[in-house]
């Protein structure tokens, strides 16, 4: 959900609409900072919804110090094992706890006014000190926790000034989820070194999308239109495609790197291929997104500069804006190949939804995944590669280029059977039946 001036609206892709779907599925209410400065905003509902909504705010120098201070210049990037150094600012965590409190006091509001005995199901990073408040405010439903980034190495985790106080705060949770293995045992490991007590639950769900729906959008005979026009405007060339928020996670340098090294060693696909890159903007009053923003657009100015043949199109195509859905599901379905390369990331659903998006439409696209993102302890059948490994990635990106069109049809089809065996609903549903069943404080 985002907010605008224009009122609560779905936002385009990511957490929002997959834990959305499961409430609308179950019913419940939603609850969450306005994501703005603006005083105490009443509870809202918005219309075709299968759920309430609660909201509170923040001031302007709070909201900066939680949001775009400890959860996003600390947290995630410690998170992200450190790919840039994590800042550390005292001043930052008492607002993040200040957060943690507001998102309680509202919570404990909307759980007392639901029927029955309603399960808590907190999102990520930017909550993680809410299940232990939520006890201490007396509340005993069950707690399910779900933590979207990776869980760091214990030394890179150690780093973190308020280490036990981070732990004892996810204690309060009957149950903590995570995406991948590793994560979990990563934190069975930092709960060894630091924890208190027993350790809460810990499961394995990887998040996923919404199959069906994914499936009827892409073979949509409209999004086959605006594929097929999409392709004939970029010249019918060899389609490379990325997305995603314009995030160092997300490896986009290093990805721009692999191409000019692949270009280099093979000039015959300077006028055969196209690579569009759509990045809308992401956390742009962090100083580390403003730095990423002006390397990512000197380097596709660069490579175009270096690339581009006299009379011919650009090799390398830019958008710093969300695109809309339909746009790119038409992307999705006219791409030959998906570069999804992230350094570090917690599962990435780009990936999945460009599987299912070309199985749908009997494509036989290529997904470039890279072994850091946890889509790949499921999408084993992908071109995986390292993308630190400049040119071992630009292999992978030239062996999905020139694969046998079946070796890539059989590759799809094994990973859309995952992805659509393991879909929403089910992430959702493990999750708060898990807690539920469990819950330890009946
Ligand atoms: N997305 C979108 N429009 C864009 C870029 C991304 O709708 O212009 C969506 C994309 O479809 C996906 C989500 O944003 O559902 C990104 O989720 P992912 O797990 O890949 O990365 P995150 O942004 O959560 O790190």
């Amino acid at each position: 959900m985002s907010f605008s001036s224009g009122g609560w609206s779905r936002s385009p892709g990511g957490l929002a609409p997959i834990v959305s779907k499961a409430l609308d599925a179950r019913g419940g209410a939603w609850v969450s900072w306005d994501g703005g400065g603006r005083g105490n905003a009443p509870p809202r509902r918005i219309d075709g919804l299968n759920f309430d909504i609660y909201t509170f705010s923040m001031s302007r120098p709070q909201a900066d110090a939680f949001y775009a201070g400890y959860s996003n210049r600390t947290l995630w990037p410690l998170f992200h094992d450190g790919v840039v150094p994590p800042v550390f600012n005292r001043e930052w965590w008492k607002p993040y706890q200040d957060a943690a409190k507001a998102f309680t006091l509202a919570a404990t509001i909307a759980g007392k006014r639901l029927p029955g005995r309603p399960t808590y199901w907190i999102q990520d990073y930017h909550l993680l000190l809410t299940p232990r408040l939520m006890r201490e405010a007396g509340v005993d439903n069950p707690i399910s926790f779900f933590l979207h980034t990776p869980f760091p190495a214990p030394s890179i985790y150690r780093r973190l000034p308020q280490r036990e106080e981070i732990l004892l705060g996810l204690g309060g949770a009957d149950l903590v989820g995570f995406h991948t293995r590793g994560d979990a045992e990563r934190f069975g490991g930092a709960w060894a070194e630091f924890g208190f007590g027993a350790a809460p639950r810990t499961v394995v769900v990887p998040a996923s999308i919404d199959f069906d729906a994914f499936s009827a959008q892409a073979a949509n005979p409209h999004t086959r239109r605006m594929a097929e026009i999409l392709r004939g405007r970029l010249g019918n060339r060899i389609l490379l495609f990325g997305v995603e928020r314009l995030d160092y996670t997300k490896g986009i340098p290093e990805r721009l790197a692999a191409l000019e090294y692949l270009l280099d060693r093979r000039p015959d696909l300077r006028r055969r291929i196209v690579y569009v890159q759509v990045a809308p903007p992401s956390r742009e009053r962090v100083p580390e997104y403003q730095q990423l923003r002006a390397d990512v657009e000197r380097a596709v100015g660069r490579l175009n500069g270096r690339f581009t043949s006299p009379g011919h199109d650009v090799p390398f195509r830019y958008i710093h804006r969300a695109v809309s859905q339909s746009q790119l599901m038409a992307y999705y379905v006219a791409a030959d190949v998906a570069l999804v390369t992230p350094l570090r990331d917690g599962m990435n659903l780009v990936a999945k939804e460009y599987v299912v998006s070309q199985a749908a439409v009997k494509g036989a696209g290529a997904l470039v995944l890279s072994e850091f993102a946890g889509a790949a302890d499921e999408l084993t059948d992908a071109f995986l590669c390292n993308p630190y490994d400049v040119p071992a990635a630009a292999t992978a990106i030239e062996t999905a280029i020139e694969s046998a069109e079946e070796d890539r049809r059989k590759r799809l089809s094994v990973m859309a059977v995952q992805i659509q065996n393991n879909d929403i609903l089910q992430w959702s549903d493990q999750l708060l039946r898990t807690a539920e069943r469990d819950c330890s404080r009946h």
